[in-house]
């Protein structure tokens, strides 16, 4: 039986079913998952993300975060995570760079929290020489020292989405006509949860909420306070997002993202503010264009030196990647950064507070 199939009888069965169900069934459903079921990243996949473009973002990103970790003291052991390591390519291109830094690899735990089973396989591969260890769930990060990177993590966690009726809310959902899934508008209700959204809103307004982003940056900025470390967080949104962002993509083009349940990624913006706002204890950046960022931590310097080594095609992809991340037409104005540190502590290195 197909996704699809599944989820219509379901859905005649029990009635409509959220959109954050949904979402998480076409990403995560154990035998149909889009994550479950493949590796999209990469030319061969439905997207390209920073970390599979070029080497010079993991290694930039890797010595920001060694360079926090001698900003605190060196603590030993410590925890270096990644939340949502894909193919691992950005973990072991920054582990890579920070070599350099005396004692931070063996200092090092590295922690993985990846839902996909075949992906933790791939990154078991590529992150063979540093032993990592997997985690289900933020709560389980270690009780040390934490340095952690998320790259287009939270794009992916399942969201509702809202309709503004006067003062209420209808919830969009998802039904079943035929052999197709519509969206449709449940009942009005009231959603106390919503309320400062009805300062920024007007009748017939569409906002999206995500419920699991904000309780794992509270918890990561606990243990950060608690024993110190950084964060860094990367991913493409806006503050205070406001109407209808899910996307589908499948084979680098956009499609329905009702069209073909585990066979396109899903991914909705992400509202900023909600993750600044679950920072405090902790010292959140200012929210910073990853072209800044990347051009502050000297990308174009390290371009030239990998340059003299390559010619021809080569060449041309390398310079084609470096405009890629950091031009504002490409990917460096949409995706932005924020970083994370204890009360007190330098901010990390790209970025100001
Ligand atoms: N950071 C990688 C991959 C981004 S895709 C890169 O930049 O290339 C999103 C990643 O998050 C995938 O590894 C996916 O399996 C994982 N993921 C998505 N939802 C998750 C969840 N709820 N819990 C843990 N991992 C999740």
């Amino acid at each position: 039986m197909s996704l699809r199939d599944l989820l219509i009888s379901q859905i005649r069965a029990q009635g409509p079913m959220r959109l954050d169900y949904y979402m998480a069934a076409c990403l995560l459903h154990p035998e149909h998952g889009y994550y479950t079921t493949r590796t999209p990243f990469g030319t061969a996949g439905d997207f390209i993300t920073a970390p599979e473009i070029s080497q010079m973002f993991g290694e930039l990103v890797g010595l920001a975060l060694a360079q926090a970790w001698l900003d605190q003291g060196a603590p030993t052991p410590f925890t270096l995570a990644e939340l949502g390591p894909g193919r691992g390519t950005l973990m072991a291109d920054m582990l890579r760079a920070a070599s350099r830094v005396r004692g931070f690899t063996d200092a090092a735990e590295i922690i993985l929290l990846e839902a996909s089973t075949a992906l933790r396989d791939i990154q078991a591969d590529s992150l063979k020489a540093y032993s990592p260890r997997w985690i289900d769930n933020i709560e389980a990060l270690p009780e040390q020292a934490t340095f952690l990177v998320a790259n287009e993590f939270f794009d992916a966690l399942p969201i509702r989405q809202f309709v503004r009726d006067g003062s209420r809310w209808r919830e969009r959902q998802i039904g079943a006509q035929e052999d197709a899934l519509v969206f449709g508008l449940g009942p009005t209700q009231p959603q106390p949860a919503l309320a400062q959204r009805l300062e920024d809103t007007k009748d017939g307004d569409l906002i999206e909420d995500c419920a699991a982003a904000a309780p794992i940056i509270s918890t990561l900025s606990a243990r950060i306070t608690a024993h110190g470390g950084a964060a860094l967080v990367f991913d493409y949104g806006d503050w205070r997002t406001l109407g209808d962002t899910l996307q589908a993509v499948q084979n680098h083009a956009p499609t329905d993202p009702l069209n073909s349940p585990g066979h396109a990624d899903l991914t909705a913006h992400v509202d900023f503010e909600v993750l600044l706002r679950a920072v405090p204890p902790c010292t959140p950046s200012r929210v910073t264009p990853q072209g800044v960022f990347l051009e502050r931590l000297g990308i174009t310097a390290r371009a030239q030196t990998l340059a003299q080594t390559l010619s021809g095609a080569a060449l041309d992809s390398h310079i084609a990647a470096h405009r890629r991340l950091t031009h504002p037409q490409e990917m460096g104005n949409l995706f932005k950064i924020f970083g994370i540190v204890p009360q007190g502590a330098p901010m990390l290195s790209g970025l100001e507070i």
